[in-house]
């Protein structure tokens, strides 16, 4: 385990509202009645059982083993919950536990129109379209808001998700073209030049038989943007604390080489990417022999770094209030 802070003691790491307390209480709940069940599984992008256990909590203080693979350094999550367990935690419990608020509000379509110009910007940087109109799919689209700056800019934009409540509302305020439906179950005809899973991928249990999803949606010169949160850049995010990065609905943490690896091995290469993550893929006919490093050694300094560096941060900050503290208390309270 990275350290103590890790092991499954039931905290959150925030303070955490009403309604997410409910639902927290529910998701325990249904793992004590062994209603929501576990599975082991092996690593996606080698296939190896080999594994280290980096934590046993999530930062809801909900049960979450977060493992990294030892022969190729993806981190993922093993024993996870199982698909039916996953489908009545998004159903029930999901927005509840991540967002706080039990409905959609104006200020998380406008995060995902912000989210909306970033991609639309990284897109047009990393691949020229020519200044054509191209069919945007995007897969976990919730409310729709970043498909609204595609459609802005002029683009034909299908959305895809199974939450009504959020559908529902792109579609009646912004009349955009929502689907409830997943990959597996939509239209074969509908056809895109780019497919966008913007924190989606994170959540996918079986990736080979998405990324198989994504090639027939895909027309032959098409690309896919992938937007997921780097698990070698939570230096950056998650006030650098690996504990707050981790929340139990991502089976995932990709790094752009775990991530590029599990493309590759479903016939895609990259055309672009960071660490962030944002990168974009497109489909290659031939084999080619990409000899791919084994991360074990370097995620697994990053993140024992990141959580030693914590602690120095933490502590800086609150040394000149500890010395406040004593000080008052001697020469004022006493
Ligand atoms: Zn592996």
């Amino acid at each position: 385990m990275l350290s103590p802070r890790f092991k499954n003691d039931g905290k959150p790491i925030y303070k955490l509202n009403e309604i997410q307390l409910q639902a927290k209480a529910d998701v325990e709940l249904k793992i004590e009645k062994g209603q929501y069940e576990f599975e082991e599984v092996n690593c996606a992008a080698c296939k190896s059982k080999e594994h280290e256990l980096l934590a046993e909590k999530d930062r809801y203080g909900l049960t979450y083993y977060t493992v990294i693979c030892k022969n190729c350094g993806l981190v993922y999550v093993s024993p996870r919950m199982t698909e039916k367990a996953y489908a009545e935690f998004y159903n029930a419990e999901y927005r509840k536990l991540y967002i706080g608020v039990e409905a959609p509000r104006a200020k998380f379509f406008i995060k995902q129109t912000n989210r909306g110009k970033r991609i639309l910007k990284f897109v047009n940087k990393h691949y020229k379209f020519n200044n054509k109109t191209i069919d945007v799919l995007e897969v976990g689209c919730g409310a729709g808001g970043i498909l609204e700056v595609f459609k802005q800019a002029g683009h034909n934009v299908v959305g895809i998700d199974l939450d009504e409540k959020y559908l529902n509302y792109g579609k009646e305020k912004f009349g955009l073209n929502l689907i409830s439906s997943t990959i597996n179950d939509l239209d074969e005809n509908i056809k895109a030049d780019l497919i966008i899973y913007a924190h989606v991928l994170e959540h996918i249990l079986d990736l080979d038989k998405e990324l198989a999803m994504i090639k027939k949606h895909l027309k032959p010169d098409g690309i896919v943007y992938i937007e997921v949160p780097g698990v070698r850049y939570v230096h950056k995010t998650s006030e650098m604390d690996f504990l707050k990065y981790l929340q139990n609905a991502h089976v995932f943490h990709f790094s752009l080489n775990s991530l590029n690896r599990i493309f590759y091995n479903n016939g895609f290469k990259n055309i672009c990417g960071n660490e962030y993550i944002r990168a974009l893929y497109k489909q290659c006919d031939k084999k080619q022999d990409i000899a791919y490093t084994n991360e074990y050694s370097k995620v697994l300094n990053y993140l024992t770094k990141t959580e030693k560096n914590l602690y120095s941060f933490i502590f800086w900050i609150k040394k000149p209030f500890w010395i406040i503290k004593k000080l008052y208390k001697k020469y004022i309270k006493e």
